[in-house]
């Protein structure tokens, strides 16, 4: 899978509308691939904003603070059932935790 492709999934994976497959192929590219990780902070960014605007205050250290407001042990559901902003956390530490 290249870069365009896994781009045209990225919006999907942040949904959770993508099958196991796909999700393990995006998640073992944006491991990586740093140009793709970039384009995902973006993007979760983006959506964050649009979808719930109390969640995510402004400025570029937006990530940072999500991750800094988790509990350490908390096992995380379903991506499923996560909002946006804690689905992309549950991402993040499945690539990088
Ligand atoms: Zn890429």
């Amino acid at each position: 899978m290249n870069c365009r492709g896994i781009r045209q999934w990225l919006h999907s994976y942040l949904d959770a509308r993508v099958d196991p497959n796909q999700e393990r192929m995006i998640e073992r590219h944006i491991r990586s691939c740093a140009h793709c990780r970039r384009r995902l902070v973006e993007l979760a960014r983006a959506v964050n904003l649009m979808e719930d605007q109390q969640l995510v205050g402004p400025g570029p250290d937006f990530l940072r603070k999500v991750f800094a407001g988790l509990p350490g042990q908390v096992e995380f559901p379903s991506p499923h059932r996560l909002s946006p902003a804690a689905r992309v956390v549950a991402a993040w530490r499945r690539l990088f935790g």
